[in-house]
Order: structure tokens, then sequence, then C-alpha cells
């Protein structure tokens, strides 16, 4: 009987950047291509359990944890390491973009580029013993207000995605917040986070100014989200020689690259 051809799919490893695991990632095989179709058409709840489970599959380790226990212990900024390197080992290091529009002369060229040597990592140091999943940052927003960030495991983005519309704009706002902690004018202690009370931490989150955003994501960036992996692209327009440098959506990029959209 016919049990499919014995071919080997390559392997690498790949340290995660803020919790410091590590992991042996698979190529993914052609099955797999196919099946992440149907679910890109649907919305970002969907398409983020396929990554999540597109990833997870792809993890060879004999000792990897059950996949509740992955979503619980792995980060968003872990995960983007995870899909670099299948991204690496299923369809190499080029990135190729084709009709690229100059900004500066508006020409179009073919624009290619080596990930790898664009590719920077940033690795969280584990301080007195504290994990990046058990560090909390309090910030007071107001009198009485303070918000208590936190980084984002893969449970906590379902979590959240599962409370909110697809389309609702401050997604990302609601992935730093571990909780808020307010006292009203009478003295009544609230405790607010998405997962107890949805509705509530909702609310209170539409009703924070500008400042209190930035105040957020300055803080968050200093203390979580620098670190991890990025690829800058640069390259050089070959009509009239303008230098273009952006940050490369590799997640993005990989999962259009899985459904055969690009
Ligand atoms: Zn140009």
């Amino acid at each position: 009987m016919f049990k499919g051809f014995d071919i080997p799919a390559p392997e690498l490893d790949v340290v995660l950047p803020q919790t410091q695991k590590s992991f042996r990632v698979r190529s993914l095989r052609m099955s797999e291509e196919g099946s992440a179709k149907s679910s890109l058409l649907g919305n970002a709840q969907s398409i983020i359990k396929k990554l999540n489970h597109l990833v997870y599959n792809a993890i060879v380790d004999n000792d990897k944890p059950e996949p509740e226990q992955f979503l619980q212990q792995v980060t968003t900024k872990d995960r983007d390491a995870l899909v670099f390197g299948m991204y690496q080992i299923t369809y190499g290091d080029e990135y190729t973009f084709e009709d690229y529009t100059c900004a500066n002369c508006q020409k179009t060229y073919s624009l290619r580029a080596f990930m790898s040597k664009g590719f920077v990592r940033s690795d969280y140091k584990v301080e007195d013993g504290q994990s990046i999943l058990d560090k909390r940052i309090t910030l007071e927003l107001e009198t009485g207000l303070q918000v208590v960030l936190k980084q984002i495991t893969l449970e906590d983005e379902v979590n959240i995605l599962a409370a909110t519309s697809a389309d609702d704009p401050l997604t990302e706002l609601y992935s730093k917040i571990d909780k808020f902690i307010y006292t009203s004018g009478e003295g009544q202690k609230l405790e607010l986070n998405i997962k107890d009370t949805p509705m509530d931490f909702l609310y209170g989150c539409g009703q924070l100014l500008p400042k209190h955003k930035k105040l957020i994501n300055d803080a968050h960036t200093k203390e979580f989200n620098q670190y991890g992996v990025k690829v800058n692209i640069n390259y050089v327009c070959p009509h009239c020689g303008h230098k273009e440098n952006f940050n490369l959506d590799f997640v993005k990029q990989f999962f259009l690259l899985v459904c055969g959209l690009i």
C-alpha cells in the first residue's frame, strides 16, 4: 500500500527572542499550503487561528507542549521568530516584490532582496528570574486610573479577537493592557480586564485620550515590544538611485505565500 513519498522536510532550530524557548520547525508541505486558503477568506480570528495551527504543527520537537500550553507560553513576538524560521526553511531567503513602485521616480521595478541580510533580533534578558510572561508595568494615566501593561501571549490574542469585532481599530491597544485599576470618586476600586469584564474593559479603552495611548505605546515598546525579530529591506532604485528602506511584514508575506496569493 502506498503510504506517501518518503521526502524528509528540511528543519531549522529557532530560539525565541522573548521567552528564550527553542523549537525545531520543519518546512511546510504542499497539502498544508492548500488547507490555509479557505481560512484566509474569513476574519482576523480565523487567520490567526490558522497561523497558530501552521506554526504549532511545523514544530518537530518530541517534547513540544500541548497546543493550549503552547498558546500560553509563547508570545506574539516569539511567533514572529518561528514564522521567520518557517519562511526560510519553506521558501528560502529571497524576497521578491514584482512591480515595486519607486517613491521618488514612480517607475516600477522588480525588487529582490535577501532577508537574512536585513535580519535583526533583540533578545529579552531575564532579570531577577522574571520571565517576560510574568513582567508587568504599571502606569498612572490619571489620578485614580492606573493601567497595567504586559506582553501579549498567543492565548491573549485569541481572547481579544474573540471579544472584539474584526474591524475594531483599537485591537492593538487592547493587546498591550493586562488590566485597568480604577478608583471612582466614591472610593470604589475596580479592576477591568478583557477576559473577565470585556464590555467594561472595551468601553474604558474607548474613553482614553490620545495622550494616554501614546504613554501606553511608548512604555510598551520600551519594556516589551522592542524584543523580537525584524527584517529591514534596503534597496536602491535602478532608475533613479533612490534608497528604499522598509520593515518587511514577513508574517503577512508568509501567509500570502502559503495561500498561493503571490
Ligand atoms: Zn526611482
